[in-house]
């Protein structure tokens, strides 16, 4: 089972190693290089309407899964204690539906925010 490695940085390299899971509390991010191998830059913002990082102290669990729809190699998979556990590629209607829940998540939270004066940071980074 293929698994990730671990780094935890304050600043995003520009290059990214495969394999490699890069952590970063100072813009609240996690970035890989799709597990597939394809080579495209995976970025995974934490916020409570996208992903959540659970660290052990030696793993990491990312949460929820992650669709690389929008790469040419759609692939589906999970980080579960640092092992990558693939799931079935997504068919066009699923990718729609999920984008839009997840565009009608990230509206809802980030009205929210705006609302107690809190802009994230990591959203204008990732934008
Ligand atoms: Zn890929």
């Amino acid at each position: 089972m293929k698994t990730v490695r671990l780094k935890f940085l304050e600043q995003i390299p520009e290059k990214l190693e495969d394999g490699v899971l890069y952590i970063s509390m100072e813009y609240g991010t996690v970035l890989h290089n799709c597990c597939c191998g394809c080579g495209s830059e995976v970025n995974t913002p934490l916020s409570p309407a996208s992903w959540k990082m659970e660290y052990n102290g030696e793993t990491v669990t990312l949460d929820p899964s992650i669709g690389n729809w929008s790469f040419p190699c759609k692939s589906h998979y999970w980080i579960k204690n640092n092992k990558v556990i693939w799931c079935k590629k997504w068919s066009q209607s699923e990718v729609n539906i999920h984008r839009k829940e997840e565009a009608q998540d990230m509206q809802i939270h980030y009205s929210e925010k705006k609302k107690k004066g809190m802009f994230a940071r990591l959203w204008n980074w990732v934008r």
